[in-house]
Order: structure tokens, then C-alpha cells, then sequence
């Protein structure tokens, strides 16, 4: 289970892609728990992870995900757009000592925890993440991980972010923010990272 320049780019050109074609339907979802924008912030970084890439041409992993966590940092806006970009800010930091996948994705997640201080059960990307790198670590990670981690932040009511404002009424919706890192990390699967 490693990362390298080249699965790593063809992860995001996968995931670019998935944004692009799922950008309505994300942004329907944050539509009665949040202010309707989830796809469109995500669709603007990742034609900005397109041009990038394109632009800079890295030529080792920790310059990609560097890149990466610039575009979508400069370019989403919202809270998802800081919340991935230091994701993978701190996934490239930790890319300089290892390439391993699991402790890449767990300095991920823990820069989303740094950043946003939500833990799992509060309805938010975390409850994605957390339990993708819980099976990265055990060499578990596989797609019915992800789809479940995804649909059990259905009935989960929201503390953090826009969608705690509604309160109970959160109960019932997917989180916009893991429906798209389901969509990230089934698209590293695909890359068939192993
Ligand atoms: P905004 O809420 O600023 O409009 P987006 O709609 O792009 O930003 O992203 C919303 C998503 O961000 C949520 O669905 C949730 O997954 C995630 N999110 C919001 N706040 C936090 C937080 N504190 N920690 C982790 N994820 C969060
Ligand atoms: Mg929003
Ligand atoms: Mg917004």
C-alpha cells in the first residue's frame, strides 16, 4: 500500500472527473443541510487541480500532493476547500518521510481534525475518513468501507458545520462532504493502490 507521482495522478484525474460529472448532485445534497455549494466549491477545484497539474508537471509525489493541496486550497472556498487542502498539505509533508498509504492518510485526516476539531459521529467528512484509514492501517480498505461509512452519516444528527444550524433536521440527509470523500477514496481504489 503505497503512493506514488504516478497512482497519484491518476487518483485525482479520477476523482476531477467524478466532482465534474456528480457536481449538481453534491450540491443538492448540501442544499436542506447547507447552503447548496458543496459541488460547485469542489467542481472549481478540481479544474484548478487540472490546470495545475498541467501547469507545474510535478515530478515526485510530495510536489503533486503540494500542487494539490494549493489548488483546492486557493480555489474551493467554503469549509470543505480548507478542510481538504490541508489534507493533502500534510499528506505531502508526510509523503517526505514515507509513501506508505496508510500513514499518508492518517496525517490527512489528522489535519482535518487539526483544522475543523470534529470528531467521528458528528457528520461531516471525518466519518469517512476516519474509518478509511482505520482499515488502511488494519490492510482492510475496500469499497464496502467506504460505502458504509458514507450511508451511515445519514442518521447521524450534525454538531460541526453549516449543517449543526438546522439541528435535528439534519437527521435523514447524507453529509454532502462524505459523499465526495467516498467518491475520493473509491477512486483511489480504482487506481488499484495496494
Ligand atoms: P460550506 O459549508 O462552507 O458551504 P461546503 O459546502 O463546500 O462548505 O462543505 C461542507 C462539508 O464540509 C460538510 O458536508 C462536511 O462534510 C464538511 N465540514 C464542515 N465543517 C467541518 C468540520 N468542522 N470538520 C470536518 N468536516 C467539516
Ligand atoms: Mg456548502
Ligand atoms: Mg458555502
Amino acid at each position: 500500500m503505497a503512493l506514488t507521482l504516478e497512482n497519484t495522478l491518476n487518483w485525482l484525474h479520477g476523482f476531477d472527473q467524478v466532482i465534474e460529472a456528480k457536481k449538481a448532485y453534491l450540491s443538492q445534497l448540501d442544499t436542506p443541510i447547507g447552503d447548496g455549494d458543496h459541488g460547485n466549491n469542489l467542481a472549481r477545484g478540481a479544474a484548478a487541480i487540472e490546470a495545475a497539474l498541467e501547469k507545474n508537471k510535478p515530478t515526485d509525489l510530495t510536489a503533486a500532493l503540494k500542487t494539490i493541496a494549493m489548488a483546492l486550497v486557493s480555489k474551493v472556498g467554503g469549509a470543505s476547500g480548507a478542510l481538504y487542502g490541508t489534507a493533502f498539505l500534510e499528506m505531502a509533508k508526510t509523503s517526505q518521510k514515507t509513501q506508505a498509504l496508510p500513514d499518508l492518510l492518517a496525517a490527512g485526516l489528522a489535519g482535518i481534525q487539526k483544522r475543523g476539531s470534529a470528531t467521528t459521529g458528528e457528520k461531516t467528512m471525518v466519518d469517512v475518513w476516519a474509518p478509511v484509514v482505520t482499515a488502511a492501517q488494519a490492510g482492510e480498505l475496500d469499497q464496502a468501507v467506504v460505502d458504509q461509512a458514507v450511508q451511515a452519516t445519514k442518521e447521524m444528527q450534525a454538531t460541526k458545520g453549516r449543517a449543526s444550524y438546522v439541528g435535528e433536521k439534519s437527521v435523514g440527509h447524507l453529509d454532502p462532504g462524505a459523499v465526495s470523500s467516498g467518491y475520493l477514496f473509491t477512486e483511489l481504489l480504482k487506481t488499484g493502490v495496494d
